[in-house]
């Protein structure tokens, strides 16, 4: 069974200016490219889970949902990352929807870990948000981490990792 790291968007990979659409707006946080690379060298499986309601509120549709990501991975295979497509989740849905999907609901999580196999109780996420956090208790993720907005993350801040 793979060990993961759980990673939020917004606020962690990207600075969050708020219903980020476009690779215009999409800036990296500092060092987060290098703490996967690390992760990823050490046998852990880089996965993303992201709410995006505004898909549901009509700020972008999924089709530059779609585009953003596949360059934001491209951006991250340039740097050495091995990831694709397949490892990142999102909820397009909105507060009121009631989904299974968007955090603190553990969905993405669950279905990321039936998909790869995932030990999660060796795993870690790193969110910015109390729900990323819950999200993953509810999994039962073994270790996470909540950081500042937008705050650059060293492996050394992750305590036993
Ligand atoms: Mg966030
Ligand atoms: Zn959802």
């Amino acid at each position: 069974m793979k060990r993961a790291l759980f990673l939020d968007r917004d606020g962690v990979i990207n600075v969050d200016h708020g219903y980020v659409g476009t690779k215009e707006r999409f800036e990296f946080v500092e060092g987060v490219l290098e703490l996967i690379l690390k992760a990823q060298r050490r046998g852990y499986l880089p996965i993303i889970v992201t709410n995006q309601s505004a898909i549901a509120r009509g700020y972008y549709g999924s089709e530059d949902f779609e585009k953003l990501t596949d360059w934001m991975l491209e951006k991250m295979q340039e740097r050495g990352i091995v990831i694709d497509r397949s490892q990142v989740f999102h909820c397009p849905h909105g507060p009121d929807d009631g989904c299974k999907c968007r955090k603190p609901e553990p969905g993405m999580i669950l279905e990321a870990a039936n998909r790869f196999g995932i030990d999660l109780e060796n795993s870690w996420m790193i969110g910015d948000k109390p729900s990323d956090i819950e999200a993953a208790k509810r999994a039962g993720v073994g270790h996470t981490h909540l950081c500042r907005k937008n705050e650059k993350i060293e492996l050394k801040d992750l305590h036993g990792f």
